[in-house]
């Protein structure tokens, strides 16, 4: 057969060939790949002879070794390069291969197979990271429904195909619902007080669409600007509210999912033994519990109350004093926009005055000499990788003995065909032995401001921090040296897999670390002395509104996968709503819908369900474990190399809370992150 008729999902390996792979592609590969995995679980409890680590925990390895690639890269192409035929066979397969996946722990002769196992002396006789993966192995089997009977069973499985479907469409029309809002402008005067950068990118945006005049859309770098600056507040307000209220249209309501996937998550909870699906999910993460996590919550809400109720009298009064005692009270849709003009008030400091410094390519370059300081690695381009967009760059990591340890895409620019946010997903997580060392594939993808014309993307610094951010969870995979698939890479605990990512955005904040790579676009120049102060200065600004923001949706998570209870809670849209009201500076219109579009709990089985408080308990390592490097060098490749060997490099390969301890000799104390947020003075203990 020529080669264009061969399906080029199938024989994956290194080097995917994104040019080639269609939608057709993705059905006839899938159901071979599933036919394949099927055979090797089949074959796994009848192998003769007694019952070893290899025919057994490596047998059970492999039977999804390939589909599980295949899955992900089809995945990737559905996240950043979409077709209508390419999203209706990935929805396509999904039911089945879901249904495969859950289905592995169900079958009686495997779990058999696997207890059989267990029951050796070579089980017994197992250390590190083959011990944990036997453990893991058998406790997810038991999550899983494996000791269920045959009705559980059943039901279990109907379950989890269900809330396959539901979470994938909740996803889409949460992209559907993003891409059909636009807001078209037609005079210059109407756009009084943006800034020139999101004025010409309106601009931009219009002409794309043969339209005149200054287009606005959902997305973030169009729509983060307008309620920052933009000085109509009615616009701001109509922007807000299509934005609070997105994908629930007719056509695309996601408020009836939502509590079908939250009823459907407690059907499966109970039926597994667990209070809830927050203990369910919880039990394997380093919080071991919905009310651990509930607690953590509770402790920082209580630090931050204060100071966020102090926060937002400030910016009513600092309305009151240029508006007039009269002003009216403060609502949603003024928040950012006064809290801008005070902070430009209060520390003569412009968020935008930093974008000319941070052009995209030099951020990364940036970020890249930081990794070879801390970990001596040469990052280099890797002309040879082809990718699926033609403003898709290609590198590759190289170690000082000279081993590629990884190759990476980055893909910076929002499209259409884009889901928005930033991400970075493993496309290939190599596994590692003593002779041979780890190769690894993997993508970093945001949706950043893009460039105009011949002008370079200029970012502002919340963009820079997500530039690290994703990179470190890039460099967390491409570190991996972890000898089993599953336990590699940054397969590890929620709560822990935003250690590596967010120490990363520290370094966006230390002078030594900027003059690599903040140099004016035009004039080559570092940030001036007094500029860099007073964005620093500014950085505690509202830091308890920030910090309440997070804290409110990581405890509407937590309540709705905690205590909801459709009969005597009703609407999870309004419920949450109360919540978020008590985390909110202004009252939230009754309206507001965020759980429609709350992609971290609902666009996935599990995802970020009951796992939102992850992003403030990974904040708690990332200041506490920084405090080293700031103590012992920012540079140093001492402390980098204990970081990278002790954290990055393990993967999951032990207790996360067992890896922290080896890196600090200690475990994590709230005092680090506090005090960064400017909410306790320096030098106060508080225990986690
Ligand atoms: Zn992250």
């Amino acid at each position: 057969m020529p080669e264009s008729h061969e399906n080029p999902l199938l024989g994956l390996g290194y080097e995917i060939p994104f040019d080639r792979i269609r939608g057709e592609h993705v059905q006839p590969a899938v159901k071979e790949l599933l036919a394949e995995a099927k055979a090797r679980l089949d074959a796994l409890p009848t192998a003769t002879g007694p019952r070893t680590f290899e025919n057994t925990i490596t047998a059970l390895e492999q039977v999804t070794e390939q589909l599980d690639f295949v899955m992900g890269v089809v995945g990737h192409l559905e996240s950043v390069a979409t077709t209508p035929e390419l999203r209706a066979a990935y929805s396509a397969v999904q039911p089945e291969v879901s249904e495969f996946f859950s289905g592995i722990a169900l079958s009686e002769p495997v779990w058999n197979a696997l207890k059989a196992y267990a029951a050796t002396d070579e089980a017994k006789a197992l250390t590190g990271t083959r011990k944990r993966l036997l453990e893991k192995t058998i406790a997810d089997f038991k999550r899983s429904g494996a000791d269920l009977d045959p009705e559980g069973k059943k039901r279990l499985a109907e379950i989890d195909v269900e809330l396959a479907q539901l979470t994938l469409r909740y996803g889409q029309n949460v992209l559907d619902s993003t891409n059909a809002f636009e807001l078209v402008l037609r005079e210059r005067n109407e756009l009084a007080g943006l800034p020139e950068g999101a004025v010409l990118a309106a601009k931009a945006s219009a002409e794309a669409k043969g339209l005149s005049g200054y287009r606005f859309t959902m997305q973030a770098p169009s729509y983060l600007p307008v309620m920052t600056y933009l000085d109509d507040r009615a616009i701001r307000e109509r922007m807000y509210k299509a934005y609070a209220t997105r994908a629930t249209e007719a056509s695309l309501d996601n408020r009836p999912l939502v509590q079908r996937i939250l009823v459907l998550r407690r059907e499966k909870a109970r039926l597994l033994g667990f209070d809830s699906f927050a203990d369910l999910v919880l039990e394997d993460r380093m919080a071991k519990s919905g009310h651990a996590a509930r607690k953590f919550v509770q402790t920082l809400r209580d630090k931050a109350q204060t100071h966020f109720d102090r926060e937002n009298a400030e910016l009513q009064a600092y309305r009151n004093e240029i508006e007039g005692p009269d002003a009216p009270a403060i609502q949603p849709w003024d928040v950012a926009y006064y809290a801008e003009k005070l902070r430009r008030a209060r520390y003569d400091f412009d968020e935008e005055s930093l974008r000319p410094y941070f052009s995209a390519e030099r951020a990364l370059e940036g970020v890249f000499a930081i990794a070879s300081a801390l970990y001596g690695v040469r990052i280099e381009p890797s002309p040879e990788t082809k990718a699926w967009h033609e403003t898709v760059s290609t590198y590759r990591i190289v170690e000082p003995n000279g081993h590629a340890s990884a190759v990476f895409y980055v893909d910076l620019w929002p499209r259409e065909s884009k889901r928005d946010g930033a991400w970075m997903q493993g496309l290939v997580t190599g596994v590692w032995s003593p002779k041979i060392p780890a190769s690894h594939l993997e993508v970093l993808a945001g949706n950043l401001t893009p460039p105009i014309g011949d002008r370079p993307a200029l970012l502002n610094h919340r963009e820079v921090e997500t530039l690290f951010h994703e990179f470190g969870h890039l460099m967390h995979h491409a570190s991996s040296c972890v000898e089993v698939r599953t336990l590699a890479g940054t397969n590890v605990a929620w709560d822990f897999v935003e250690l590596p990512s967010q120490i990363m955005e520290n370094w966006c904040w230390e002078k030594e670390a900027l003059d690599l790579f903040a140099r004016h676009h035009e004039t080559n120049e570092p940030i001036p002395a007094p500029l860099l102060e007073r964005m620093r200065a500014a950085r505690t600004f509202r830091a308890a509104n920030a910090m309440m923001r997070q804290l409110g949706f990581a405890e509407v998570d937590l309540a709705l996968h905690v205590d909801w209870d459709p009969a005597r809670d009703g609407d999870p849209t309004a419920y949450g709503r109360e919540i978020l009201s008590r985390h909110s500076p202004a009252p939230l219109p009754v309206d507001h819908a965020m759980l429609a579009s709350f992609s971290h709990l609902f666009s996935s089985p599990v995802g970020y369900a009951a796992g939102y408080y992850s992003y403030k308990w990974a904040e708690v390592l990332d200041a506490d474990a920084f405090s080293r490097f700031k103590r012992e060098g920012l540079f140093s490749r001492e402390v980098g190399a204990a970081f990278r060997s002790e954290i990055l490099a393990r993967g999951d390969s032990d207790d996360p809370m067992v890896l922290y301890r080896r890196f600090m000799g200690r475990e994590p104390t709230l005092e680090a992150l506090l005090e960064r947020d400017g909410l306790i003075a320096s030098g106060t203990a508080v225990a986690v």
